[in-house]
C-alpha cells in the first residue's frame, strides 16, 4: 500500500505541511484561533460584511419563510424563490440578462468551464489562475493551453494558430497576488479571434468597479465582451455561494449541462436571501470601499519603506513576497507571536521559490489595526535575511 504517513512526513520537512486553525466565535478581524485572541489580515471578508447585521437579520427574518435546509438539487425541487430572486438580483447588480446561483465558486468554475468546452476544444488558461479553474480546464478534457500571467501577445499567437472551439478563462483579481487582469485586451483578443472569454472575478466583486460591480465593470466591459462572469459571495459579499452571468441563452445552456449545478443540493434558500441584502449594501456604500482602499494605500507605502517587497497590487490581496518557504513559516509565526494572524503560503498554491505571506485587508480593520500590523512588520524585517535591508 501507498504509503501516506511517509508522504506527510516528507511534506512537514519540506516546510509544505498545513495546518487547520480552529476559530472560536465570529469571522472578524479580531478573533480567537486556536484558543488565541489574534487580529487577523488574512479573510477574504474585504468589506467587513460577514457579519453584518442587516444581513444577518435578512437570514433570521427568511428562515420562518423558507426553512432551513436546500432539500433537493434545483432541477429536482430545490429551486426557491429565493434563489430566483438573488438570480434577478445578481444580473441586475451586475449588468447581465441573467444570472445562475451555484454552491460554490470551485463548483461554478468547474462546471461552467466543462459544460462550455469539450473534447476537440481548446481552453486557454492564465499560468496564475486559481486551483478550481485549473481543475475545470482538466474536467473538461479539452486541450489545455496555459498562457504566461496576463501576457495577452502570448495568448494571442496561441489564438492565431488555434482552430475549432476556443475558452479563454482567467481570474479578474488573481488571488494569490492581488493584480487585475488585463480585460480590455483580453476582450479584444477574444473577439477577434472568436473565443469565448470566462473571467472569474471572485476577488473583485464588491470590492472593484463603479457601486462594487467588479473588475469586468471597472474595465468598461459589457456582456458582449465578457460573455460569461463569475463571482463568489463568500468573499467581499461575506455570505457564501457563487455566480455565473451572462446571456440567458448561456445560463439556459448551464442548467442542462453543467454537472456541479444539477447533482448537488440547492444551498439554504435563506442564505440567498442574506446575500440578496449583502448586495444592496454593496451598491449603496462606497464608504466601505474607500476604507478598506485607503488600508491598502497606506499598507503599499509603509510596508515598501520598511523594505519589505509588495507585488503589483491595488486591491485588498496585498502579498510580502518572501521566497522560500521556511522564512515565510517563520515570518508568520513571528507575527502571531505578536498577535497577528497572517497566513504563509507555499507551494503548489504559489509557484516554487515565491512563498509569501498572503495579507489581505478589510474594511472591518482600522487605522490601529493596521498601525499594529506594521509595527510588528517593522520588528521582524530581519527574519528576511536580506542584506541589502543593513538591519
Ligand atoms: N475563484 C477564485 C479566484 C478563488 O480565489 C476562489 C476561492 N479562494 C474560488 C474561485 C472558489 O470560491 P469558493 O470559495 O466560493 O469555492
Amino acid at each position: 500500500m501507498r504509503d501516506f504517513a511517509l508522504e506527510l512526513e516528507d511534506r512537514k520537512q519540506a516546510g509544505l505541511y498545513r495546518i487547520r486553525r480552529q476559530v472560536t466565535g465570529p469571522q472578524q478581524p479580531s478573533l480567537v484561533a486556536g484558543g488565541k485572541p489574534l487580529l487577523s489580515f488574512c479573510s477574504n471578508d474585504y468589506l467587513g460584511l460577514a457579519n453584518h447585521p442587516a444581513n444577518m437579520d435578512a437570514l433570521r427574518n427568511a428562515l420562518p419563510e423558507t426553512g432551513l435546509g436546500g432539500a433537493s438539487s434545483h432541477l429536482i425541487c430545490g429551486h426557491h424563490d429565493a434563489h430566483h430572486r438573488l438570480e434577478q438580483r445578481l444580473a441586475d447588480f451586475t449588468g447581465r440578462s441573467s444570472a445562475l446561483f451555484f454552491s460554490t465558486g470551485y463548483m461554478a468554475n468547474m462546471g461552467v468551464i466543462s459544460a462550455l468546452a469539450g473534447r476537440g476544444d481548446t481552453v486557454f488558461s492564465d499560468r496564475l489562475n486559481h486551483a478550481s479553474i485549473i481543475d475545470g480546464c482538466i474536467l473538461s478534457r479539452a486541450r489545455i493551453r496555459r498562457y504566461g500571467h496576463g501576457d495577452v501577445a502570448a495568448l494571442e499567437s496561441m489564438l492565431a494558430e488555434t482552430t475549432g472551439h476556443k475558452l479563454v478563462v482567467t481570474d479578474g483579481v488573481f488571488s494569490m497576488d492581488g493584480d487585475v487582469a488585463p480585460l480590455a485586451d483580453l476582450a479584444r483578443v477574444c473577439r477577434a479571434h472568436d473565443a469565448l472569454l470566462v473571467v472569474d472575478d471572485a476577488h473583485g466583486i464588491g470590492v472593484l468597479g463603479p457601486q462594487g460591480r467588479g473588475s469586468v465593470a471597472e474595465s468598461g466591459l459589457s456582456e458582449a465582451d465578457v460573455p460569461v462572469l463569475i463571482g463568489t459571495l463568500g468573499k467581499a459579499v461575506g455570505t457564501s455561494g457563487a455566480f455565473v452571468a451572462g446571456p440567458a441563452l448561456l445560463m439556459d445552456y448551464l442548467v442542462q449541462k453543467a454537472r456541479t449545478y444539477i447533482y448537488t443540493t440547492a444551498m439554504p434558500p435563506a442564505l440567498a436571501s442574506a446575500t440578496c441584502a449583502s448586495i444592496d449594501l454593496i451598491e449603496r456604500d462606497d464608504a466601505r470601499r474607500e476604507q478598506v482602499l485607503g488600508l491598502v494605500s497606506r499598507f503599499r507605502r509603509e510596508a515598501s519603506a520598511l523594505g519589505y517587497e509588495l507585488m503589483d497590487s491595488r486591491t485588498p490581496i496585498q502579498p510580502i513576497m518572501v521566497g522560500d518557504n521556511p522564512t515565510a513559516l517563520a515570518l508568520s509565526q513571528a507575527l502571531e507571536d505578536r498577535g497577528l494572524l497572517v497566513s504563509a503560503i507555499r507551494p503548489p498554491t504559489v509557484p516554487v521559490g515565491e512563498a509569501r505571506l498572503r495579507v489581505t485587508f478589510s474594511a472591518g480593520h482600522s487605522r490601529e489595526d493596521l498601525d499594529c500590523l506594521l509595527n510588528a512588520l517593522s520588528e521582524c524585517r530581519h527574519l528576511l535575511q536580506r542584506p541589502d535591508l543593513a538591519i
